[in-house]
């Protein structure tokens, strides 16, 4: 790697895109020095896919203060508004380690989605960087998959979408009665018509009743109610009020007795059926498409952790 950032990231820029191709000319480059976009193109791809790639470089050698760092998140805000790429490349010294502007990446930075990607080069790599933490590739075969379409991202996003809606077998501990539990929402990684399949994953985890509330709260609640209808044994949701937490949060309790079924011991059980695929087969696990409106906290709370199955798989950026 190049002793002088900037010019080691230009030089594999250049060596990423075809020669004769349109790079957009720095006096129409978005913000200022020095947190200035210092590449910008459009993809390689068919016309109307084509997405404008902004590139920003970060070297280990600058210092952030809390100016520059409002400076850099407005200039992220407006990439993402425009619905354009942002792509920070930073340099570290250790791949598994950050320093401040990587720690400030991490934790202020970095937004989840299609239009932000982080890509650390690390010395003790090389220089090469990494999408799943695992595979290291030069900057410029990086750069020009990401040219080519070939990285993108998929993962649970914000806004109004369609969602799955989970009800698992199981029984009261209180009264003994079988039941069908709604547990929360899982976001699948693709549309069918039948989800008692193995045909689709969903993102990292369950996403329990009591994370939702407001709107929500009473869309789950009357698509529960319509559920019940044909289906007595599901059980009814409705805000609760913890004494412990202080705080009322949407809970499925007991068709029979009306005991509360908490995300805690509904979860416990539901491990069991996280085994293997068979629980979507026998009625285990059931999914109902539900329409809710995704806020950006629901999204971190999925991709903050991931249940390790044959269920599941993992948000992000991928290559194809
Ligand atoms: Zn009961």
């Amino acid at each position: 790697m190049k002793a002088n950032f900037y010019e080691f990231v230009a030089q594999q820029v250049f060596r990423a895109l075809p020669v004769n191709w349109k790079h957009i000319p720095v006096e129409k480059l978005l913000g200022k020095p020095p947190y200035q976009i210092s590449h910008a193109f459009n993809t390689g791809i068919n016309e109307g896919k084509s997405k404008l790639i902004n590139i920003l470089v970060l070297p280990l050698s600058v210092t952030l203060d809390k100016e520059a760092e409002n400076q850099l998140i407005r200039l992220r805000d407006y990439i993402l508004s425009r619905k354009c790429l942002l792509v920070v490349i930073s340099e570290e010294e250790n791949s598994g380690l950050h320093a401040d502007t990587g720690i400030f990446i991490s934790e202020d930075l970095r937004v989840e989605n299609e239009y932000f990607l982080w890509l650390k080069c690390a010395h003790d790599q090389g220089g090469r960087t990494t999408i799943d933490g695992t595979n290291f590739l030069d900057l410029q075969v990086m750069l020009h998959e990401l040219w080519k379409g070939k990285i993108a991202y998929s993962g649970p996003k914000e806004g109004f979408q369609q969602v799955n809606l989970e009800i698992m077998k199981d029984s009261c501990w209180k009264c003994k009665q079988e039941m069908s539990t709604v547990t929360g929402v899982v976001f699948p990684d693709k549309q069918i018509r039948n989800w008692a399949s193995a045909n689709w994953k969903y993102y990292n985890c369950l996403l329990p009743l009591s994370g939702f509330s407001d709107k929500n709260t009473a869309l789950i609640q009357q698509f529960v109610n319509q559920l019940i209808v044909a289906d007595p044994a599901i059980t009814p949701v409705s805000i609760k009020y913890s004494q412990t937490l202080k705080d009322s949060y949407l809970a499925a309790s007991c068709p029979s007795c009306h005991a509360l079924r908490g995300n805690h011991y509904a979860g416990e059980k539901r491990i069991n059926y996280l085994f293997d695929l068979e629980s979507r087969f026998d009625g285990s696990l059931v999914y109902h498409t539900i329409g809710l409106n995704i806020t950006k906290d629901l999204v971190q709370e999925v991709l903050s952790e991931y249940e390790a199955c044959e269920h599941t798989c993992i948000s992000g950026w991928n290559r194809s």
